[in-house]
């Protein structure tokens, strides 16, 4: 199992006077006329800069936005960052419209105790997404320290994740790294009993690695969403015209057989909301009615059904540890969102350690009003999959261990 908590963080270190290269994840969701349209990851980021900057380091942050696949475009910039920043940080940042450059060089030599400025897009070089040496050691001269605070990007070796820890020392955790360690790591790990995982989304194939991993460690495991219907056929039942993954139903065989040994309570729909037509682009759907387990021929399941909730429900009242990844119905059309949100209620209304793991669950949580209630959202997509797999992410390994 990984060895994420013995990474020194800002907290080990004396940054201050110090010029500090901060990695962030302000890879922000824009809007059509290119505002941001959920700062979330912006103030995640907000305690480890402030910190750095009341102790006197001269900040210097450095992030990645979209996929302008190395080259300048201004519809990547990271300029529309600047105005949430320094209002969170009640302080004027400077944005800098390049990344790395004599001119970025001179400004950043001449940074007072306590400066914030913002590098632009840092994937505004092709060298970056190629960990290249020498554009990395080109960003680690602007500074004297490194700071990660960039998890969603840890399971990439970037520049400005590995590349520029060859040249920097200390290289230190910021305090969003620290807390997603602790939560995606520490918790599940050695998590108060009972411990249920729910996993949800599309596809099996996208986690089958998370369902082994994560066998060795829970109490219950509950399956919902279109995975769900995989492992239904796995299990004998008909499941009609439901989004189907046919290669991997021996996967949720396995899956089925090593819960069993393992003495995990695995838990599949009782009951399902389907509907003969989906329009995806419309947002809407046909009909929709209840069925139990067997699914007739032409219908979809795109909802959990009433008696599959009140079981799940039970299940996470029961539990102290709750650990969420994946919708469990289409969540983004209104009719067929129930059984995320009631399950999310269940999550945030319970008093438990509830962990929602990175992209449409986090969504998903957030559409459901209950987000505030939650213990923790990871700010991870790719990352908290890939963490909670039980890999070594890169970005993580290339920090000073204590
Ligand atoms: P993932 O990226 O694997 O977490 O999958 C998220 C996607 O799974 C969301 O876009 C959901 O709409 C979709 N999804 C969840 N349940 C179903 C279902 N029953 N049928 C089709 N798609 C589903």
């Amino acid at each position: 199992m990984f060895r994420a908590m013995g990474i020194l963080t800002v907290k080990d270190v004396n940054l201050s006077g110090k010029r500090v290269l901060v990695r962030v994840d302000f890879n922000v969701p824009l809007g059509e006329n290119g505002e941001i349209s959920d700062d979330t990851r912006i103030i995640a980021a907000i305690p480890t800069i402030k910190y750095l900057a009341d102790q006197g380091a001269k900040v210097i942050l450095v992030s990645h936005l979209g996929r302008p696949n190395g080259e300048k475009n201004d519809k990547f910039s990271l300029a529309p960052v600047v105005a949430v920043l320094s209002k969170r940080l009640n302080k004027p940042v400077l944005f800098l419209n390049d990344c790395i450059g004599e001119s970025v060089h001179k400004i950043v030599l001449d940074l007072q105790d306590g400066d914030v400025v913002l590098l632009e897009n840092v994937r505004f070089y092709a060298e970056e997404t190629k960990n290249d040496e020498s554009f990395s050691k080109k960003l680690a001269d602007l500074a004297e320290a490194f700071v990660n605070d960039a998890f969603g990007t840890a399971h990439r070796a970037h520049a400005s994740t590995v590349g520029v820890t060859k040249f920097l020392s200390p290289c230190v955790a910021g305090f969003l790294m620290e807390k997603e360690l602790k939560f995606l790591g520490e918790k599940t790990s050695n998590p108060e009993r009972p411990f249920t995982v729910i996993l949800g989304g599309a596809k099996v194939s996208d986690k089958i690695s998370v369902i082994d991993s994560l066998l060795d460690k829970a109490d219950a495991m509950i399956i919902g969403g279109a995975m769900a219907y995989t492992f239904m056929l796995a299990k004998g039942n008909s499941i009609g015209a439901s989004l189907v993954e046919l290669d991997k139903v021996d996967v949720a065989v396995s899956a089925i057989k090593k819960a069993q040994a393992k003495g995990v309570k695995l838990l599949l729909p009782l009951d399902s909301v389907v509907t003969d037509k989906i329009d995806f682009d419309a947002r809407s759907v046909g009909e929709l009615k209840v069925v139990d387990e067997d699914i007739p021929d032409g219908l979809r399941g795109v909802d959990i059904g009433p008696k599959t909730i009140d079981l799940y429900k039970k299940i996470i009242t029961e539990s102290k540890t709750v650990l969420m990844n994946g919708p469990l119905g289409i969540f983004e059309i209104e009719t067929c969102a129930n059984g995320t949100f009631e399950i999310a209620k269940a999550i945030a209304s319970s008093k438990l350690t509830s962990i929602i793991g990175g992209g449409d669950s986090v969504k998903a949580v957030k559409k459901s009003g209950f987000a505030d209630n939650v213990t923790f959202i990871s700010t991870g997509g790719g990352a908290s999959l890939e963490f909670l797999e039980g890999k070594e992410l890169p970005g993580i390994v290339a920090l000073d261990k204590k």
